[in-house]
């Protein structure tokens, strides 16, 4: 197995599935030493190469784990030196555009299969890797019809063997479904810690535990984020655009202090947050 990009996710990937028994040799691909260095001393991967040829010679599986913007460019480099019949398979959060633009470069003899692990921390790089950061949550594969139906169930089972709950679906529907559940809740916090500095940079200081849990995300990777915002940019404007009508639904019941109108609205909030219970996972 070949794993493009030795951070938080293909790292913890790379740790769980050597433990789980699932793969043979490792070799990371990457830019720097310093992080492929840590990862070789963490048992993470046996070797390592900054050349995409030579990290991917006769790799049976290449996973693609750098932000998604990069995915397209890396499967492009790798391809050439892959086995015949190899499966490719990636990380991103975003599924549509990585599906489209990864499959445009792939030689007709490879095959693709959309993944991504629903699993993550705010942390980044080789020495945030955790074996079990992927156990218990979801990973949803966005199979396309040129995907063989023997590689989607090869990565299946790969994340069904690391503990978590495997589901197919549409791109569409999953870009849709992360721009709600996971790209918002990162551009709110954003937003907000941003606009905060701009009021006064002290205030954050006093933040208690709300505050925190509404901004640890904010310790993520700038260009992780920024990518994935280009890359979900239609669906995250749709969500953000009901997302300003409910707040200012909420600002007019506050300007207009009307109690009944707040307390029905925080009382709807709260009905349908306990009416489901996301599985687990933190991160992104
Ligand atoms: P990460 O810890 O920053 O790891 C990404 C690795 O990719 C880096 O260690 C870096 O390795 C390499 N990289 C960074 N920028 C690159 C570029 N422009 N071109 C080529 N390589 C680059 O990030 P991550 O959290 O593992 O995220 C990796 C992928 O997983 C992303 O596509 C992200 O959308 C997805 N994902 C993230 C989470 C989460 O919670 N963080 C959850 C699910 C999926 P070198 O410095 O060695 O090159």
């Amino acid at each position: 197995m070949t794993i493009a990009g030795v951070g938080l996710i293909g790292g913890s990937l790379a740790l769980a599935a050597r433990r789980a028994g699932l793969v043979g040799e490792v070799v990371g691909l990457g830019r720097g030493a310093a992080n492929l260095e840590t990862a070789r001393q963490r048992g993470i991967v046996d070797r390592f190469s900054h050349d995409p040829l030579e990290a991917a010679r006769d790799a049976d599986l290449l996973i693609l784990a750098v932000p998604v913007g990069a995915l397209a460019a890396t499967a492009r480099a790798c391809a050439p030196a892959l086995r015949a019949g190899a499966i490719v398979s990636d990380v991103g959060s975003v599924k549509a555009m990585v599906v489209r633009e990864v499959e445009a470069v792939l030689p007709a003899g490879l095959s693709f299969v959309g993944a991504h692990p629903i699993a993550g921390t705010e942390r980044s790089g080789a020495a945030a890797a955790d074996a079990d950061l992927f156990r218990g949550s979801r990973c949803i594969l966005t199979p396309s019809a040129r995907s063989m139906p023997s590689a989607t169930a090869k990565i299946r089972a790969l994340w069904e063997g690391l503990g978590m709950q495997v589901e197919s679906m549409d791109a569409q529907r999953h870009d849709a479904i992360l721009a709600w559940v996971s790209h918002l809740p990162h551009a709110i916090a954003f937003s907000f810690i941003h606009s905060l500095a701009a009021v006064d940079r002290d205030y954050g200081t006093y933040g208690g535990p709300s505050f925190r849990s509404l901004t640890r995300v904010v310790a993520s990777s700038p260009e992780m984020w920024r990518d994935i915002f280009l890359a979900n940019a239609e669906q995250i404007d749709a969500a953000l655009g009901h997302l300003s009508s409910g707040l200012d639904r909420l600002q007019h019941a506050i300007v207009a202090r009307d109690p009944e109108a707040l307390l029905a609205l925080l009382q709807e909030a709260q009905a349908a947050y306990g009416a489901w219970r996301p599985p687990g996972g933190d991160g992104a």
